[in-house]
This record gives structure tokens, C-alpha cells and sequence, in this order.
């Protein structure tokens, strides 16, 4: 038998093409024919399974060899073999519509990135790295015959009897001149360990040393030898493809520390098992952050049958739970396609909802079944929740039941509890309820703890996804409005209608009017006298909760047109204040500096006085108590 011919092709020469546009990614030749070793050695198991097939199955692991002299890469296995009919049928034609329907989609893709590495190119992606590519394979079917192929990477190819003994199959790769790099033992482990790490069937990769008992020695004490041994680089179970009920806690977190070697333990887990109307299995893993500048996206590994794809899960995994890690394993999600597709695509948008729905019901399910552990766990899942609640209705809805508002005093309620626990002192004159909150309680405790003395609780929101899920909630929430604490007075956070009297004439109210708008000189500060209970500071700064919030928007992404909004502030003089009175009684100079001393006092208690005011502050203060001479104060 020797045969040669041409391979069936619509275009000259497809090589060029393939080499050129997968260059960058030309590694997954191995993830390639790895796979395709994998498939054969799966079949054999399960024709032996079915009782289809007599012999012996024998060692069935797949082996991957290098040959540095050589310049060759081989790539065995014992699987199913085939025969010369089947090498025709498979390598020389089939194996190209997948490479012909890559052409089709280069010629449309506007941007060729989008397909790189998106493309099972399967048998073929061998000539990304190789000038010539031998097989040499021996079908398990009684009396056959041994084949050997090759082809140099032209559409020519050539067929003969082959030289393989034992049922299976090699791949030599004669690599090419510009893809040395992948005849080095560390770069194939590399290339090994991110896509075939957790592939159903051994991989045999070199040999590892390893120490063994050896008996004993004079003393009694054990002895040790060194021996060589089969080196396998994968883990053929891996725990997202058993039952949930097999593992057990450790397992799972076994397995996440062979993912990520590096992070500590995750705070729980969901293992997603579904068969229909799609197939998906897999384990995501909430992680434990601390602060918000840890978090990484495509930490999410996904995998097509055990073998990895990429760690780029977006549109597949709902954006607000990008954050998580794990794996996703599903035959389902088209690969091979790019991104503007990957979006359109029904079972891709169901996948989605899936697992959004399943992380709901499990954060539902932990909610239910320990409060307390929940509210453990809640600093770290809350930016996940949060973030879920802004940006996807169907989550809000599930999750408006367990999310968990947290305040100033580490306190937890959900949104039911909450409204309940607040009203009605915090129900204003037209019946709405407002929710206070602070972003930043190191800088606004003074109004906290104004806020405290109403006998009103005040929400702690200070991470970046709190802007937009406050306003989510004013949405969201029936006749609710929410305001931070230092947006006002405290006597007006909450409008009650009723009035306190003033203890000023008009005249004198003018005055302070006067008097302190001298001494508030900047343009963004407008000064405001209110009649307020004389517990009450003599003078606050506040901000607009409009501005506030629009600014805060700006910063944690998009509309810039706010960024650029000026601070407005309002310096509140309380009337009522023995200070205001006391002012009014002094000389004209001395009240200025009362009012600036009364102003400054309120920026200081917000971290707003800085520089040559924070100075001129200490030493007006100075002068104030009696230490004089300190030059003029102003
Ligand atoms: P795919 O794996 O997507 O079908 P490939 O181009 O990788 O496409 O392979 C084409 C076909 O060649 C496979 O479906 C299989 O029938 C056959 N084949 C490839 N490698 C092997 C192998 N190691 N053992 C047996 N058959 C193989």
C-alpha cells in the first residue's frame, strides 16, 4: 500500500493563513492533539465498556515526548487508532472544513484578533509549529493494518503501511525552524499545565524522581531510594466533575488551592450541575477580598470537557459575577465563534441566567440556614450582591430578600427589617422614609453622631458599587429617599414640618448673615442661617446630595460631564446657637473672627481644612486662648 494525493481544498494553501493569524497563539497545537489523543483513548475505554471491543485495553494514558536533537515533538496514545480508509476520511478531508470554515470567517471577521485562539483549527494547528507532521496509527479493529501519513504542510500528502505494533496512535511534529521554543521541556510543561492540568486521561510527561522505602539500615532506621517515575502532569478527576454528595468541604478546597496556589481560602462555593436544557458543570468559588483593589477579573477558567479554553469568561458568566473564581465547564458554548456572536447566542444568554439564578438560590440558601455565618460573610460577597442589584433585574428580585443593609454599628438588617426598624422617626412630613448613610465615617462622625442624638441610624455605604446602588434603591423602594448624613443639618436631614423658633430679631439676623458671609470667602460656599435647637453646632458645612452623588459617579466611571461639576456647600449658622448670640455682642473685627474660628471649626470636622487656612486656623486658636503674641490673627 502507497498512495499519494492531494488533499481536498478549496484554497491553494491554507498554511500561510493559519500560521499568520494564530501565530501569537500557535501554543494550542498541543491543547489540539492532546485533545484529540484524549478522544481516541476514550473511545477504546468505552467500546471496552460497552463490550465492543475484546482485547485488552492495556495501559490507556497519552504521552507527550520531545526529541531536542530531533527537533520533533511527539505526541502517543492507545486509543482507538485508525485505519488507512479512516485517515483519509478524517485527516484528509474533515480535518480541513474546520480550516476552510476558518478561512470563510477570517475573510467576514473585521478584526482577525477576534478569531485568534477562538478557532478549534484541531489536527491542522500541528503545522503552526511544523514543517512536516508524520502519524503513525494502528486501528483497534481485528486484522488491521498499520498506516503511516504525512504530509509537509502543502495540500499534498502521503499514505503508506505503517510501522506501529500496538493499537493507538503518534503525531510526530518536525518543528519548524521559527517554533524551537516548544522544544523545551519548561515550555511544553507550561503549555501542558494551562490546558491539559485537568484532561479525563493521564498524561505522561517525562519522568520525575521520587523517593521510595528502601528497607532498612544498620540502625533500623528506614531507607530511602531514588526512582524514576512516570511523570503525570494532569488530575483526571477533578472536583467539578464528581457528585456534590462525593465531596466533601476539604475537597473543595483542595481544589481551590490547585487553581490558585496563591490566594487564601475562598468563603464558600456553588457547584453547578445541569444537564438540561444545556450541559454545564462546574464550581465557582466566592473569594475572600479585603479591599477592593485586589479583585481580578477573568479569574473564571472555562473549560470545554475538561480541556481549557480560556480564562476570558465574559458574556458567558453574568458581568457582576466576573469576580468569583472557579471553572466552567460546558461542550455547549460555542468556541469557535467570536465575540459579537458569543453575545446573540441563546444557549451563551441562558448559560448567563443559569448561573445567576443558582448563585442567587445559594446566597438565598446560606441566608436561611445561618443568619449569623451569613452576616460573617456579607463585608465580602456584599460588592458582588450590590453590584447584582444594579445591574441585573432578575437578581435584584431574588436578592432584595437577603441582601443586607449594614450601619454604623455593625448592625445587619435586611431591606424588610430595615424599613420597619426606622420607621416612623424617620418618615419625614410628606411620608417619606429616608435612609441616612455615611461613606466615610472617619470624616463624618460629627454628623453621625448629630444624626445618633434624633435617635436616626445611619447606613454604612462606602464601597464603590454603594453610589449606584443607593440609587438603585431610591428606584427600587417606594416613597424612599436616601441621603447622606453630612447632606444636611441634622435638624433638616429629615423635614418634620414643625418649626423651631428664633431666638433673633430680624435685624440681628441680618447681621449674622452679614457677618458670616464676610467671613466665608469662597465662591463654592453659600451661607445659610437656620433656626435650629442650640445643641446643634454653630455652624456646619454640608453638602448637596445632588452634586454629591453626581461627583461620586463620575469618579467610579463614565460621565465626566459631572466630574467637572463645581462643590457646592452650604454653611449652615445655626441661629439658635449661644455662639451666634455671643457674636453679636463683640466688636466688629472680633466678630469676623469668631465666625471664621466657628466656620473653620466645621471644616475641620469634615478634613476640609488643609494648608495656609489649617495654619491660620492653629493660630487664631492660639490667640484665642490666651497666647499672645502671635502677630495679628486673621
Ligand atoms: P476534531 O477533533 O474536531 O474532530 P481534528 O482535525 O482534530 O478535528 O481531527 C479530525 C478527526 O481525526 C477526529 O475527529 C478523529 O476522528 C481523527 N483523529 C485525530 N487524531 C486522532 C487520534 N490521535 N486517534 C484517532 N483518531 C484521531
Amino acid at each position: 500500500m502507497q498512495e499519494k494525493g492531494t488533499i481536498s481544498i478549496h484554497t491553494e494553501n491554507i498554511f500561510p493563513i493559519i500560521k499568520k493569524f494564530l501565530y501569537s497563539d500557535n501554543e494550542i497545537f498541543l491543547r489540539e492533539l492532546v485533545s484529540n489523543a484524549v478522544d481516541a483513548t476514550q473511545k477504546i475505554r468505552r467500546l471496552s465498556a460497552l463490550g465492543q471491543f475484546a482485547g485488552t485495553l492495556g495501559e490507556t494514558q497519552v504521552e507527550v515526548a520531545f526529541d531536542e536533537k530531533k527537533k520533533t515533538i511527539t505526541i502517543s496514545d492507545q486509543g482507538i487508532g485508525m485505519t488507512a480508509e479512516e485517515v483519509k476520511k478524517y485527516i484528509n478531508q474533515i480535518a480541513f472544513s474546520g480550516a476552510t470554515e476558518f478561512l470563510e470567517k477570517y475573510e467576514k471577521a473585521k478584526d482577525a484578533g477576534e478569531i485568534i485562539g477562538k478557532f478549534g483549527l484541531g489536527f491542522y494547528s500541528a503545522f503552526m509549529v511544523a514543517s512536516r507532521v508524520e502519524i503513525e496509527t494502528l486501528s483497534y479493529q481485528e486484522n488491521a493494518e498499520p498506516v503511516h501519513w504525512e504530509c509537509d504542510g502543502s495540500t499534498s500528502f502521503e499514505i503508506k503501511k505503517g510501522k506501529r505494533k500496538t493499537r493507538g496512535t503518534d503525531v510526530i511534529l518536525h518543528v519548524n525552524e521559527d517554533s524551537k521554543e516548544f522544544l523545551d521541556r519548561y515550555r511544553l510543561q507550561e503549555i501542558l499545565d494551562k490546558y491539559c492540568k485537568f484532561l479525563p486521561v493521564p498524561i505522561k510527561f517525562g519522568t520525575r524522581k521520587e523517593q521510595v522505602p528502601d528497607g532498612e539500615d544498620q540502625e533500623g532506621k528506614p531507607k530511602f531510594k531514588e526512582v524514576e517515575k512516570d511523570h503525570i502532569i494532569n488530575n483526571t478527576a477533578p472536583a467539578w466533575t464528581r457528585k456534590p454528595a462525593d465531596l466533601k468541604d476539604e475537597d473543595y478546597l483542595a481544589f481551590y488551592r490547585e487553581l490558585y496556589p496563591m490566594s487564601p481560602d475562598p468563603l464558600f462555593w456553588i457547584h453547578l450541575n445541569v444537564d438540561y436544557p444545556f450541559n454545564l458543570t462546574g464550581i465557582l468559588y466566592f473569594p475572600q477580598v479585603k479591599n477592593e483593589l485586589e479583585f481580578q477579573r477573568n479569574k473564571i477558567k472555562l473549560f470545554s470537557r475538561q480541556v481549557f479554553i480560556t480564562d476570558e469568561v465574559k458574556d458567558i458568566v453574568p458581568d457582576f459575577l466576573m469576580l468569583l473564581h472557579g471553572v466552567i465547564d460546558s461542550p455547549d458554548i460555542p468556541l469557535n465563534v467570536s465575540r459579537s456572536f458569543l453575545q446573540a447566542d441563546s444557549s451563551v444568554r441562558r448559560i448567563n441566567s443559569y448561573i445567576s439564578k443558582k448563585v442567587a438560590d445559594k446566597l438565598g440558601e446560606l441566608f436561611k440556614s445561618d443568619r449569623k455565618s451569613y452576616e460573617e460573610k456579607w463585608d465580602d460577597i456584599s460588592l458582588f450582591v450590590k453590584y447584582g442589584m444594579v445591574t441585573d433585574e432578575k437578581f435584584y428580585d431574588r436578592a432584595k430578600d437577603f441582601a443586607l443593609l449594614k450601619n454604623v454599628k455593625n448592625e445587619y438588617h435586611t431591606l424588610e427589617e430595615y424599613k420597619d426598624r426606622i420607621n416612623p422617626l424617620q418618615t419625614d412630613k410628606d411620608g417619606t422614609l429616608v435612609y441616612l448613610y455615611a461613606t466615610d465615617p472617619a470624616i463624618q462622625d460629627a454628623y453621625i453622631q448629630s444624626a445618633a442624638k434624633k435617635g436616626y441610624d445611619v447606613l454604612l455605604l462606602d464601597s464603590p458599587v454603594d453610589n449606584h446602588f443607593v440609587s438603585h434603591l431610591e428606584q427600587k423602594l417606594e416613597k424612599t429617599a436616601l441621603k447622606r448624613v453630612d447632606s444636611d443639618v441634622a435638624d433638616q436631614l429629615i423635614p418634620k414640618g414643625d418649626k423651631t423658633e428664633t431666638v433673633l430679631s430680624e435685624e440681628q439676623m441680618n447681621r449674622v448673615r452679614e457677618v458670616f458671609g464676610k467671613a466665608v470667602q469662597k465662591p463654592e460656599m453659600s451661607v445659610e442661617l437656620a433656626s435650629l435647637s442650640p445643641e446643634e453646632p454653630p455652624v456646619t458645612v454640608t453638602i448637596d446630595e445632588f452634586t454629591q452623588r453626581m461627583k461620586e459617579m463620575a469618579k467610579t466611571g463614565g460621565m465626566s460631564f459631572y466630574g467637572n461639576l463645581p462643590d457646592r456647600y452650604k454653611v449652615v449658622v445655626n441661629g439658635n446657637h449661644p455662639l451666634t448670640l455671643r457674636i453679636l455682642n463683640e466688636s466688629e473685627e472680633q466678630q469676623t473672627l469668631l465666625a471664621r474660628q466657628a466656620l473653620d471649626l466645621a471644616l475641620l470636622s469634615r478634613g476640609m481644612l488643609t494648608g495656609a487656612e489649617l495654619t491660620a486656623f492653629v493660630n487664631r486658636s492660639v490667640y484665642f486662648i490666651g497666647g499672645e503674641p502671635g502677630g495679628n490673627p486673621s
